[in-house]
């Protein structure tokens, strides 16, 4: 195949980009169109960097309905300092932070949590090996816990919240980095939200969060000033310099949604793919789904074939015909299909055709 052509990119992060971002990209990269630099250039206190990050700001909050009294910032380390800044910033002295453990990436939050204070796990489905999403009756919410934090999609084990728990008057805190705006949110429903780009909004480097107003008032004077959400806020994410590609990128996926109708068609999208593949898996018993049905994810489709062996046949043979990607996470092993905003339908339609084939021939 020639050096540049596109495979169909399954991996679950960092993950595949829209082209006209890519493409957009690519025209801007030696020089912004009227700036004559480009955007990794120039300096983040200037006029067309803060232009960039308002306009990233502005479509975001247009696109997810971030109403007023939260702030959008764009910070770094990953989702996983984040594992750390929530408890720094939230976990009163005096209280519990509340966790739900639905698999990896929610463990490592936890683990990190417990560093900074007490945590009580208020829910888990270790006993299912992380294959399904707690009910509400099956929470044991702490009477005036700091915040209530859990993991919308497990990246790891395919499983998604479908809707978020009542957690009343206690800020709900979501790791969202694998399906932010995959589908509409009620904003308003949570005291914080945060992701790395990674999935679905743009390069690695970049985290975003979304922070309700007054909790930033939480943040102790005394905590390092660049862990500190206050701070950051107060600086407009730009109290030190910021992954400035990265936020420009994600500038570029909050127009590319834009451009598609924003996160209701997208959702139609993303249920079509993700319904294309669970019903190949569901088709005849070869292939296994390994999340329940209920709590399936939209974006990562994790998938078992009869034996190992077969496994390791398959995403061979799959990469050889274009589909890449498809390993599992190395903790649990077999077969998993990312499908973000902006991995293309035909290539989930050319996945459909390949595990057929590969049925026909290995079944
Ligand atoms: N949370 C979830 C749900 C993830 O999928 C990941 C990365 N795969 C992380 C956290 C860690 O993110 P990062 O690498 O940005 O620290």
């Amino acid at each position: 195949m020639p050096t540049t052509t596109r495979v169909f990119n399954f991996s679950a992060g960092p993950a595949v980009l829209p082209v006209p971002v890519l493409e957009q990209a690519q025209r801007d990269l030696v020089a912004l169109p009227g700036v004559g630099m480009s955007v990794m250039e120039i300096s983040h206190r200037s006029k067309v960097f803060e232009d960039l990050l308002a306009g990233a700001i502005a479509n975001l909050r247009e696109l997810a309905g971030v109403p007023l009294n939260y702030r959008i910032l764009f910070l770094q380390g990953g989702a996983s300092l984040q594992f750390s800044m929530v408890p720094m910033n939230l976990l009163k002295a005096g209280t519990a932070a509340d966790y739900i453990d639905t698999g990896t990436w929610a463990v490592k939050a936890i683990e990190e949590a417990r560093r900074v204070g007490t945590v009580n796990v208020t829910g888990s489905t270790k006993a299912d090996k992380y294959t399904r999403i707690p009910a509400q009756s099956e929470l044991h919410l702490t009477p005036g816990a700091s915040y209530v934090h859990l993991t919308s999609n497990n990246t790891i084990e395919g499983t998604e919240w479908k809707a978020m728990p009542d957690v009343g008057n206690v800020p709900l805190v979501a790791d969202a980095s694998s399906d932010i705006l995959s589908a509409p949110i009620d904003v308003s429903r949570f005291g914080v939200i945060y992701a790395g780009a990674q999935k679905n909004l743009g390069p690695s480097g970049v985290t975003l969060v979304i922070i309700r107003e007054d909790l930033l008032e939480q943040s102790d004077k005394n905590l390092p000033t660049m862990l500190s959400y206050k701070v950051q806020a107060e600086n407009n994410s730009l109290y030190n310099t910021p992954n400035t590609f990265g936020v420009y990128i994600f500038g570029l996926v909050m127009q590319w949604l834009k451009s598609l109708g924003g996160l209701a068609a997208i959702a139609r999208l993303n249920q079509r793919k993700a319904a294309m593949l669970y019903s190949e898996i569901d088709r005849t018993g070869f292939y296994r789904g390994t999340a329940q049905v209920e709590s399936r994810s939209m974006m990562n489709i994790t998938f078992r074939l009869p034996s190992e062996e077969l496994e390791k046949t398959f995403d061979r043979q799959a990469s050889a015909a274009g589909f890449d990607g498809l390993k599992g996470h190395r903790s649990v092993g077999g077969l998993r299909a990312s499908v973000y905003n902006a991995f293309p339908e035909e290539g989930v339609a050319g996945l459909v055709d390949f595990m057929r084939e590969f049925e026909r021939t290995h079944g």
